[in-house]
């Protein structure tokens, strides 16, 4: 029976570099698995359905929550995010580490639930670099760039509610700084204490 894996759950502002730095992290640790969030919101350019979101409806996401086939759910800027549960629990039960990458609330509902899960927030250095990424992105009219800023505020003062706080200046030490807590989550006394109690036998 393989040792449970660790839930991770990332968040911080939209456009502080969770994708980027998720995409280094996946790439140093391939046993990590990312969860595939369903959403409601309009696919960008470049992303794939079921790999980057499963994009639905929103009656399909209704259908979906009342199943309860959702562990948390939220809105974020007037669309409507939620993690599947089974892939989550399958994983975990094989000894695969799960990432999500979700907003404040859904953070929050998925430590209340499972208090184990590990916590790190995402923050940009400062609200001006935040502004010039969301910019040079590209995927966000100016309207929806001041939204997201205001929104990063909010996010922001969360920020101490967190396990871990992770600031994303250069993407490459962000995700070596991740990697660690991982590592080092997977080394605590509660995980590996039976490695020593069997040489005792
Ligand atoms: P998020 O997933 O948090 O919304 P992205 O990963 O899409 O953020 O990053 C937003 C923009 O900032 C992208 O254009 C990305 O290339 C850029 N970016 C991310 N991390 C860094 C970094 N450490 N330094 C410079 N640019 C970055
Ligand atoms: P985006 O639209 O930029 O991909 O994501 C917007 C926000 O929604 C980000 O903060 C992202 O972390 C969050 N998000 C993505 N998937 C989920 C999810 O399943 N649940 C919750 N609560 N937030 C999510």
């Amino acid at each position: 029976m393989p040792d449970r894996g660790k839930l991770i759950v990332l968040s911080g502002p939209s456009g502080a570099g969770k994708s980027t730095v998720i995409q280094r992290v996946r790439a140093a640790r391939p046993n990590l698995r990312f969860s595939v969030s369903a959403t409601t919101r309009q696919p960008r350019t470049g992303e794939v359905e079921g790999e980057d979101y499963y994009f639905v409806s929103e009656l399909r996401f209704l259908e979906m929550l009342a199943r309860g086939e959702l562990l948390e759910n939220a809105q974020y800027v007037g669309n409507r995010y939620g993690t599947p549960r089974a892939p989550i629990e399958e994983h975990l039960n094989q000894g695969r580490d799960v990432l999500l990458d979700i907003e404040v609330q859904g953070a929050a509902q998925v430590k209340a639930a499972m208090p184990e899960a590990v916590t790190i927030f995402l923050s940009p250095p400062n609200l001006e670099t935040l502004r010039q990424r969301l910019v040079q992105r590209g995927t966000d009219s100016p309207e929806v760039i001041e939204g997201r800023l205001q929104q990063a505020r909010v996010e922001l003062l969360l920020a101490k509610e967190y396990d871990y706080i992770v600031i994303n200046d250069d993407a490459a030490v962000a995700a070596s700084e991740i990697s660690a807590i991982i590592t080092a989550e997977k080394c605590k006394t509660a995980d590996r204490i039976q490695l020593i109690e069997v040489q005792l036998q």
